[in-house]
């Protein structure tokens, strides 16, 4: 079961790989997690849905996973080419917080929002836990790959072969990058260390060779991939961006450590994975946009957050995706509709779901394809119009179709065992009126219709409508009302 073998696009190759896991039934994931200065925009949260399908998948197929999202909590500059201001620290001025308080606040919404998407619980390093880690891995390339400027301890990127194979625009962040810091032998050079400038205290400092300081954000990666799952790891995963700069200089940083023994060619992971941008053309997502797209604000526009988990997986994840209400509004009603025909499929077996060892053959060719659709590199999209199939299935009996529908959503991560009809209703934060009240108004206005007194059923819809509430009679969809 399950046995189509499973091909991943591999970023480094540029090709679809087989994946061959490095360690026997075992799949080692390290996904380049948040810095946590902010809230996380709803793009952000693609990345990271795209990461948990990849580790649901692995898992699905048979393997043991281990995945890691690490939490940068240190050393991130406003831009990812080491220049500008520090992140934690930038923020901490503009709350009046320390930068301590500021990282674990957002590490804490963050966690939030994956629960809130279904996405399983995996081990969140943080940087500043692996900062004497992250010197002594300085120290054991310095002499060899480095050199150092009043500003810090810089990688040299010509000692390495091949820099930036993985990058793609390389006119754009590779050659083009502009180099303000003065003393940089390449302007691709980045820092593995970043020295406090004389005169100055940051809250976050340590003491290293280098002198008082903090280090460069491509470090943490490198050394907590390396020192949670080992080199060579099967998969790394990020957004697109990362494989223009930082990953790149991950790669840097690991061939330097271990030359070529670190598997992948020499770049610590075997595959090297990226998905693409959610693209609001509304230009909301922006975190320095004040009001920006986040999980929160779909949640209190009413949206299940679920919903979004499920707008993502309608893309394929190296397709951009852009965002819409309506696609969120269209994929809350996909959603709805799955979750009702499994309602439906539960009643039919009246509790009784005995375990089952073959499927009806109908049932168990659909399960064949989805299993086809998810091992070509995630085809998401397609292995949701096999799922709905599946709930579509004629003839066929429902507890068969119960227990593979369940066996494919641990894929899908809907939850779908927990997940209520009523609670994908829209329902926004501001609305005027409880659903109770709602819920109220509906049953007083039902008895004045069997009654046939019309003008009072009349009267309640008009008082429900000034309260921003539509009456959906019939409604096909079962949705009875529906809110703002
Ligand atoms: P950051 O906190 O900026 O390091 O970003 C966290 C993750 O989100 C990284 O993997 C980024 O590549 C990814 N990312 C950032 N913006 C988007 C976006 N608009 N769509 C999808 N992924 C994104
Ligand atoms: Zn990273």
């Amino acid at each position: 079961m399950n046995d189509v073998p499973l091909k991943l696009f591999n970023s480094l190759t540029r090709s679809l790989e087989t994946f061959k896991p490095e360690h026997d039934g075992e799949a080692r994931v390290y996904t380049c997690g948040p810095t946590v200065y902010n809230y996380q925009h709803i793009g952000n949260m693609r990345a990271y849905v795209f990461a948990d399908t990849l580790g649901r998948t692995l898992q699905w197929k048979g393997y043991k996973l281990t995945h890691v999202i690490n939490i940068t909590d240190v050393g991130h500059l406003t831009s990812d080419a080491d220049e500008g201001e520090d992140k934690m620290e930038k923020m901490a001025a503009r709350e009046g917080k320390s930068a301590w308080d500021i990282a674990r606040f957002y590490q804490e919404d963050f966690e939030r929002d994956l629960a809130r998407l279904n996405i399983q619980p995996k081990q969140h390093p943080r940087a500043t836990e692996y900062v004497e880690a992250m010197i002594a891995w300085g120290k054991s390339i310095a002499a060899e790959h480095c050199y150092e400027l009043d500003s810090g301890l810089y990688f040299d990127t010509s000692t390495v072969p091949d820099y930036g194979r993985l990058a793609r625009a390389v006119t754009d962040d590779g050659e083009g990058r502009i180099d303000i810091v003065e003393g940089k032998r390449h302007a691709a050079d980045f820092a593995i260390w970043r020295k406090t400038p004389p005169g100055e205290t940051r809250q976050m400092e340590w003491d290293s060779p280098w002198g008082k300081g903090a280090p460069g954000w491509h470090l943490e990666c490198s050394v907590m991939g390396e020192a949670l799952l080992g080199f060579p790891f099967d998969i790394h995963t990020g957004g697109i961006d990362h494989r223009e700069i930082h990953h790149p200089n991950e790669i840097a940083q690991n061939q330097a450590f271990c030359d070529s023994s670190c598997g992948g060619n020499g770049t610590g992971a075997n595959i090297w994975m990226h998905n693409n941008f959610l693209v609001d053309r509304t230009g909301k997502m922006s975190k320095s946009s004040g009001e920006f797209l986040r999980l929160q604000l779909l949640i209190d526009k009413g949206y299940h957050p679920l919903a979004y988990r499920l707008m993502c997986l309608q893309a394929h994840y190296r397709s951009e995706l852009e965002f819409s209400w309506d696609g969120l509004g269209a994929a809350l009603v996909r959603l709805k509709r799955m979750v009702m025909a499994v309602d439906r499929l539960v009643d039919a077996c009246h509790g009784n779901l005995p375990e089952q060892r073959e499927w009806h053959p109908k049932v168990q060719s659909l399960v064949n394809a989805f299993d086809l659709a998810i091992a070509e590199d995630l085809n998401t999209p397609v292995a949701l119009t096999v799922f709905e199939d599946l709930l579509a299935l004629k003839k066929v009996p429902a507890h068969h179709k119960v227990e593979a529908a369940y066996h494919l959503n641990t894929v899908l991560g809907f939850g779908l065992e927990h997940l209520m009809r009523t609670a994908l209703r829209i329902r926004p934060k501001d609305a005027q009126i409880t659903e109770a009240e709602i819920e109220a108004a509906l049953i007083r206005r039902k008895e004045a219709r069997a009654k046939k007194d019309f003008a009072t059923s009349d009267a309640i819809r008009d008082e429900l409508i000034v309260m921003g509430v539509e009456v959906m009679d019939g409604d096909p969809l079962g949705w009875d009302w529906k809110l703002g």
